[in-house]
């Protein structure tokens, strides 16, 4: 792709509590008349998550079925989901449709199924987590912002699960996802496996130092936070690409960061604060 140079950006923090306020909790408290069947109760105790057939827009579907044999109509739920994200405040078409396209619960474990469409983080083995929906949506939207199409090379430090990665593979035109844990390495292979996304590569390296051989990359993007941002990540970056990562600000808080790397400079803006696993170096 030809990177463009984006509009300054508007750091303007955005706040979930009017809408979740105003939105049913989720996804427990869902009740079969708020337009949400019964039966997408996250662990379906039969084989039979159907959905009225009596509401406009809603028709009869098989149930996704994990390996484990556990029937789940993920469909609703996350469109659910993706409807809390809207509300509060993620307003990218191209984000909204990956993140109801990506079967979340495909990436965590059977015991965690129940939450995998939640807003939170959860754990995903060797002490490390899976951003909660919102903020990964929130930094897709920010890596994305002021490009019309897809992205082209993306690369991610942090493959974890490999969720994002997953979700990344629909807005951009290739993936690099690398990861310094063996163990996470194997797991985001083993769930990335049977999705069949020839666009995502998977690495297993120090993050640290970047992938040389991906770059230039149109967008990076960090699941886990250093003291300040590598200058390998800079360096790799196209000009006109964007950089999102989490980063120790001068307080000893975490915060986003987003680097433009323009024609006249690199510019780096400090937004909200988050809490992201600290970016090691090493591979282990
Ligand atoms: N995007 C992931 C989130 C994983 S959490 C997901 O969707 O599941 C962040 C990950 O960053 C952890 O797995 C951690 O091991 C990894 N990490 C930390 N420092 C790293 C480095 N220097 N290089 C590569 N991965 C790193």
């Amino acid at each position: 792709m030809k990177p463009s140079l984006k509009p300054p950006f508007n750091p303007s923090l955005k706040t979930a509590k009017a809408a979740d306020a105003a939105r049913p909790a989720f996804p427990v408290r869902l009740k079969p008349d708020a337009g949400v069947p019964s039966a997408t109760k996250l662990i379906a105790t039969s084989q039979s998550a159907v959905r009225p057939t009596g509401q406009k827009g809603l028709k009869i579907s098989a149930p996704a079925t994990l390996s484990g044999g556990v029937g789940l109509d993920s469909h609703a739920v996350r469109a659910r989901m993706v409807a809390k994200l809207a509300a509060q405040g993620v307003s990218d078409a191209q984000v909204l449709a990956a993140m109801g396209a990506v079967e979340r619960h495909r990436f965590v474990d059977t015991a965690l199924i129940n939450q995998a469409y939640e807003d939170t983080s959860l754990p995903i083995g060797l002490g490390q987590t899976i951003s909660k929906p919102n903020v990964v949506a929130r930094m897709l939207e920010l890596l994305r912002h002021g490009v019309a199409g897809k992205l082209g090379r993306v690369l991610e430090i942090g493959t974890g699960c490999g969720y994002q990665a997953a979700v990344l593979s629909h807005l951009a035109s290739e993936v690099y996802s690398i990861e310094r844990l063996r163990g996470l390495h194997d797991k985001a292979r083993e769930n990335l496996r049977t999705l069949r996304l020839a666009n995502v590569h998977l690495l297993f390296g120090d993050g640290m130092m970047g992938y040389a051989k991906g770059a230039p990359y149109a967008a990076i993007i960090a699941a886990a936070g250093g003291e300040a941002i590598p200058s390998a990540w800079i360096d790799q970056l196209a000009i006109g690409g964007r950089l999102v990562a989490p980063m120790q600000t001068s307080s000893g808080a975490q915060a986003l960061v987003v680097v433009d790397k323009t024609p006249q400079g690199v510019k780096q803006t400090l937004l909200e604060a988050v809490h992201f696993v600290p970016l090691k170096s090493g591979t282990s």
